[in-house]
């Protein structure tokens, strides 16, 4: 476990709730409940036990002789210690806890204050006695065991160390006091060394234990007077008889033979240096000490027949909690309404509540404290203790914790879920994390980007980046970020469709940008991709001052300005035109022309783009119509389709090609002296028809190409001599159309793009004896040219 940089820690009450949990006897092997953090609780998995079968919760009642407990309403400074000793009424653990505010005098601001409402304890590892203190008198196989925390807090110098004792009292000593044929055969032994002595009693195991505790509570009292006792003394002989020297031996007791010849030997109580001071006891005193209160408790264990006239007998317990929380400030600490009761230690609460060093009975305030204690000293499990505090802030339904949660996810917190999520979804598993290299995941990434469709592409960066932050890649990150090429991906990147309004389009922006502020560079690439295939002055202009175009003029006004019904469509190089015409004219509002002149031109492009954009959802619009599929040795004729197509007056003119029909079939004489037959107008309007019908398909199939009608391909080749008329003639069709266009002002641009050129595909010059493919042609060889 690292110790330095990162480190899971406990508060108090868990601190203490672990402490009465901790039984080095019977410890879970390799976990240690009291210094290492708890196993990470895994969902559908139950829980690994931190506590091995047979452990004593103990039950710790408070040793005064050896505690220096905090005066009441005291504040702890920098020559504070406390020392709280316990012994466990069940187990008879000693259990010492001592809080030293003394070894820091830097740190001015011990817990509890305003910003840590509690300490927040994390193990000393390299504590000097962390390990096991062999063998003191008494328990020559026991350990002492110490481990120290020091509080997380900045300003807080509290140094705590936990010094556990096993009992002093072993089994076999025990027994030697209470196993009642030993007291029989005690009794019996002193009778038949004196049968005459009068006064001999058979000792109870309870008096057997009293009469010990006496004599040790005489050796650490110097007032009372007494230091031996005949070793003929009746209580004395009937309860220890002669096999119990060697404990007695142990605890420091002392025989002596007769000073005078046939006189009798007496035992003398121990004499250990006693010092009131709880903090300078030396290891005998503390001995002695310790055995009083085992044998007081054994002693009140016994059935109360058997106490029954034992004046001495006197046993009120207090419990040490009270005392332990009291020098460790957590008294009266924040608890849930539910809660305010005690730790019902018989109830497992959630594992999250320990892995976040809390306790379930924490106020949704304390608990935000202690995810954020672990956060601060913890950080390469916070993803974890944020799905703990996830967890739990819905468990408990607590707004505040809820509040919380939602804050830290925007900040980009990331949750050991979404982790794991992650690590899935490329198809790894989350335990080889750590065995995972970049390069194999921006690998996995690209080997499957190709598959996925534009949604999916983002879902799957948005993955990558969440790989990328708990990884804390820039690789992954920039992997994930830099690649919003098309429309569609920029579309995709804002979670926005096709039809999505551009004022829409800037607030998802926004919000993007809103959510994370490292959008911002990304985000404006997507924006402007989308900007540049819609041609959106709005959005254009959101890009270079950060705001929408202001208002915006109506289409009608801006119409009325050009002169224009409502119903007019708009075209571009009709309205070039006119702009150029009157933009200097003095009569006209500047400003409010360029608004109409602004809003006419983006009307004009986006619905030129609406017919151009063939493939709107799979790629950018584009200039580029479909593709024909050759019929049969047809590649020629298609590729002039595809010319044809791309003339935009033309285009038009076949697109709207009903619009003139009907004048076109009133007369058959075309043009002064020269007759077209019926059949040449209708073989005329057949191939337009189909023509029509091929541009149509070509703007409106969903597919990348389409086959043209095999009538195409008759009517343009086969039939090309009923098109045209002999010797340098138009076609009826065309003279027809370029006739009629000069009497119809809607079909006048088509003339003057055609004949005057323009910044257009169609700079081709028609000349009037040109038939229509000739012309096309001619436009084709201009443009290569
Ligand atoms: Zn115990
Ligand atoms: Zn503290």
């Amino acid at each position: 476990m690292s110790s330095i940089s990162s480190q899971s820690g406990k508060t108090v009450p868990r601190l203490l709730l672990d402490l009465v949990r901790y039984d080095p006897r019977r410890s879970v092997r390799g976990h240690n409940i009291l210094t290492d953090p708890p196993p990470q609780f895994e969902e559908n998995r139950v829980p690994p036990s931190t506590i091995a079968k047979g452990s004593c919760r103990h039950t710790l009642m408070i040793k005064n002789t050896q505690s220096l407990t905090p005066p009441l309403d005291s504040r702890p400074d920098n020559t504070t210690i406390y020392k709280v000793a316990s012994f466990c009424q069940d187990c008879r653990c000693h259990v010492d806890l001592v809080v030293d505010f003394q070894n820091d005098p830097w740190k001015a601001g011990p817990c509890p204050n305003e910003d840590f409402p509690l300490h927040h304890l994390l193990h000393v590892p390299q504590h000097a006695q962390d390990r096991t203190v062999i063998s003191e008198p008494l328990s020559p196989d026991g350990e002492t065991l110490e481990h120290a925390f020091r509080c997380s807090a900045p300003s807080c110098p509290a140094y705590v160390t936990i010094r556990l004792r096993p009992p002093r009292l072993r089994p076999e000593h025990i027994k030697l006091l209470t196993d009642k044929t030993l007291l029989q055969a005690r009794f019996d032994a002193a009778i038949s060394a004196d049968p005459s002595r009068e006064g001999l009693r058979l000792a109870s195991p309870s008096e057997a234990l009293s009469i010990l505790r006496r004599f040790i509570l005489d050796s650490l009292d110097p007032k009372s007077g007494r230091v031996k006792f005949p070793a003929r003394n009746k209580r004395f002989i009937t309860a220890f008889g002669t096999d119990c020297d060697e404990l007695l031996d142990r605890l420091g007791f002392s025989y002596t033979g007769s000073e005078n010849k046939g006189g009798e030997g007496a035992w003398n109580l121990p004499r250990p240096d006693v010092s009131p001071d709880p903090l300078n006891k030396n290891a005998h005193q503390l001995l002695l000490e310790d055995v009083v209160e085992e044998l007081l408790v054994l002693a009140w264990q016994r059935t109360e027949a058997e106490k029954q006239g034992i004046a001495t007998l006197i046993y009120q317990p207090v419990p040490a909690m009270r005392d332990f929380e009291r020098s460790l400030g957590s008294i009266g600490y924040d608890q849930a309404p539910s809660a305010r009761r005690n730790v019902d230690l018989t109830k497992e609460e959630h594992p999250y509540y320990a892995s976040l060093g809390a306790v379930g009975d924490f106020s949704d305030a304390l608990l935000g404290f202690a995810y954020d204690r672990q956060a601060e000293c913890d950080p390469i499990n916070v993803p974890y203790y944020f799905e703990a505090l996830q967890d739990l802030a819905q468990g408990r339904q607590s707004e505040m914790l809820q509040t919380k949660v939602a804050t830290l996810a925007s900040q980009g917190q990331l949750s050991r879920k979404d982790i794991a999520r992650a690590y899935s979804y490329f198809g790894f598993d989350p335990k080889h994390a750590g065995a995972i290299t970049d390069d194999i995941i921006v690998s996995q990434f690209q080997s499957r980007l190709p598959d996925v469709g534009p949604s999916q592409t983002e879902e799957m960066r948005e993955v990558l980046r969440t790989l990328g932050r708990s990884r804390k890649s820039r690789v992954l990150e920039q992997t994930a970020s830099n690649m919003i090429e098309t429309y569609s991906h920029a579309l995709a990147w804002l979670g926005a469709e096709e039809y999505t309004e551009d004022e829409f389009i800037i607030a998802m922006f926004t919000i993007k940008v809103d959510e994370d502020s490292n959008n911002i560079t990304i985000g404006r690439q997507a924006l402007s991709i989308i900007a540049d295939a819609r041609r959106s002055e709005h959005l254009h202009s959101f890009l270079v001052s950060g705001q929408p175009p202001q208002a915006r003029m109506e289409r009608k006004e801006a119409l009325r300005m050009f002169g224009q019904d409502e119903d007019a469509k708009i075209d571009l190089d009709n309205l070039e035109t006119y702009y150029q015409l009157y933009k200097d004219d003095p009569s006209v509002n500047k400003g409010d022309f360029e608004k109409a002149y602004a809003c006419l031109k983006n009307e004009s492009h986006a619905r030129r783009d609406s017919m151009m954009n063939v493939e709107t959802s799979k790629s950018p619009p584009s200039e580029s119509p479909v593709g024909l599929i050759s019929n049969g040795a047809t590649c020629y004729l298609n590729s002039l389709l595809q010319y044809y197509f791309s003339i935009k007056p033309l285009r038009d003119l076949v697109l709207d090609w009903e619009a003139h029909e009907a004048s076109m079939t009133q007369g058959t004489t075309m043009r002064e002296g020269e007759v077209i037959s019926a059949d040449q107008i209708r073989s005329a309007q057949k191939f337009t028809g189909r023509l029509q019908e091929l541009f149509k398909s070509m703007i409106t199939e969903p597919r990348n190409t389409v086959t043209p009608h095999e009538d195409i391909a008759f009517l343009t080749f086969l039939k090309h001599d009923a098109l045209v008329r002999p010797a340098n003639e138009s076609t009826a069709v065309e003279q027809a159309n370029l006739t009629n266009a000069a009497h119809d002002p809607e079909a006048e641009p088509l003339v003057d793009s055609l004949n005057a050129g323009s910044n257009s595909a169609s700079q081709v010059v028609v000349q009037d004896n040109m038939t229509l493919r000739e012309a096309a042609e001619k436009a084709a060889r201009q443009q290569q040219d």
